[in-house]
């Protein structure tokens, strides 16, 4: 097929900037792009007949990191890398509700909490002793304790008798922010094209000559926010993590409100709409779970059933409504690699398990590398 005279007139000549993924950083990284540079012509390029990697699949937490998790970080990174990086969560956090507004995006201000299981003892006792110390590192950020203990108030089963509770953390409606952010770009005559994926770029002394499924154009910029499929791109600084979810049908009652976190943020469940959605399990599974295919095993959703029958809901017996996968992006460490790839291609990509926090503020950063 041919496109017409009108079509690579207004579609496909003088194209400034091509954005490839519309994720929560492909669409950040455009509406960015569209203020700085009013009049220019932007596209997006999307593989998926909608967004088809992480931020329309994910569990809507809110959060910067639950404690046991930082302090694993606290193990692996300096204490200025780990505070740096929660400090661009909160950011993002923020840019995200003023980008689209506590009602677009449904956010509750619930909070959050971890639990520990039974046989996380020693866990559990780790992060009493230690969170006064997190405490002090994040008061630069948040002016106040972020951790505090509390007890049991969800009638859990299986579980210690001290949860840690972070006041500042919140759930969103993940749906509503990718809704949200593709009304706001189509409204800026941002142009996005589904089921077109990026097979093949070449950078020439002025641009990049772009090759979606079976046709190619010319681009001045190109910047990718491809996540958990910018492997080839980064030397493999990127490796997909794939990550499963299953929700529950309604519950009558349902006494559980917050977003919550199990064994080091390798489990997460909230309520929504008077369900449970839990996840996570990867940990079960490292190998087959690093993989850009989408799909669910029965060993990590059996172990996910196991959770919410024995801890998260013992009093009550509920069927499973829905399951699904998500591609993630992860690396040797948890800070997004946002750079100049060559003279006109650019990327903000790896932004693990936290890019609901992390992907307005990487979104703006990868459209400010544009001179
Ligand atoms: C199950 C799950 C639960 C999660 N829970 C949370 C949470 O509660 N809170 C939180 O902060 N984070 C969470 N995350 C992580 C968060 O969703 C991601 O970090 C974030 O969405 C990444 O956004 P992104 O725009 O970088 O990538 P993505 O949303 O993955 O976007 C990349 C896009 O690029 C497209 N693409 C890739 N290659 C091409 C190509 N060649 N051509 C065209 N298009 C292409 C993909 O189809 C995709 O749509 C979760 C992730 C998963 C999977």
């Amino acid at each position: 097929m041919s496109f017409s005279y009108w079509e690579l007139k207004n579609w496909f000549t003088n194209v400034d900037f091509t954005v490839v993924g519309s994720g929560i950083v492909g669409l950040s990284t455009a509406l960015q792009l569209r203020e700085r540079f009013p009049e220019s012509k932007i596209i997006i390029l999307e593989k998926g007949i909608l967004p088809e990697g992480a931020s329309t699949k994910n569990a809507g937490f809110a959060c910067f990191g639950s404690l046991s998790e930082l302090l694993e970080d606290f193990k692996n990174q300096t204490d200025q890398e780990v505070i740096d990086l929660v400090q661009k969560r909160w950011m993002g956090l923020n840019l995200l509700r003023k980008n689209l507004s506590v009602a677009a995006l449904d956010f509750k201000p619930f909070g959050g909490y971890e639990l520990f299981l039974e046989n996380e003892t020693e866990l559990l006792s780790d992060c009493m002793d230690k969170m006064s110390f997190v405490n002090e590192r994040l008061k630069s950020i948040f002016n106040k304790n972020v951790f505090q203990l509390t007890t049991n108030q969800f009638r859990f089963g299986n579980i210690q008798k001290y949860m840690i509770y972070n006041p500042f953390e919140g759930q969103i409606d993940t749906g509503k922010m990718v809704n949200g952010l593709l009304k706001k770009a189509i409204k800026k005559s941002i142009l996005i094209l589904n089921s077109a994926e990026l097979k093949r770029h070449t950078e020439l002394s002025k641009g990049v000559e772009v090759e979606v499924n079976d046709f190619s154009f010319f681009t001045k910029k190109l910047l990718f926010a491809t996540n958990g499929f910018a492997g080839a791109i980064t030397n493999n600084q990127v490796k997909p993590a794939r990550a499963q979810v299953l929700i529950t049908e309604p519950i009558d009652f349902l006494p559980i409100k917050g977003t919550f976190h199990i064994d080091k943020g390798y489990y997460y469940f909230r309520n929504i709409d008077n369900r449970i959605l839990l996840g996570g399990g990867r940990n079960l599974d490292f190998d087959g779970e690093t993989t850009t295919e989408f799909g669910e095993t029965e060993l990590i959703q059996k172990h996910l059933e196991k959770l919410l029958k024995e801890v998260i809901l013992p009093e009550k017996e509920v069927a499973i409504a829905h399951r699904w996968s998500g591609i993630m992006g992860l690396g040797e460490t948890k800070t997004p690699i946002v750079k100049q790839l060559s003279n006109n291609v650019y990327c903000g990509v790896r932004l693990g398990g936290m890019g609901v926090a992390l992907g307005s503020l990487i979104g703006q950063e990868l459209a400010d590398l544009i001179n």
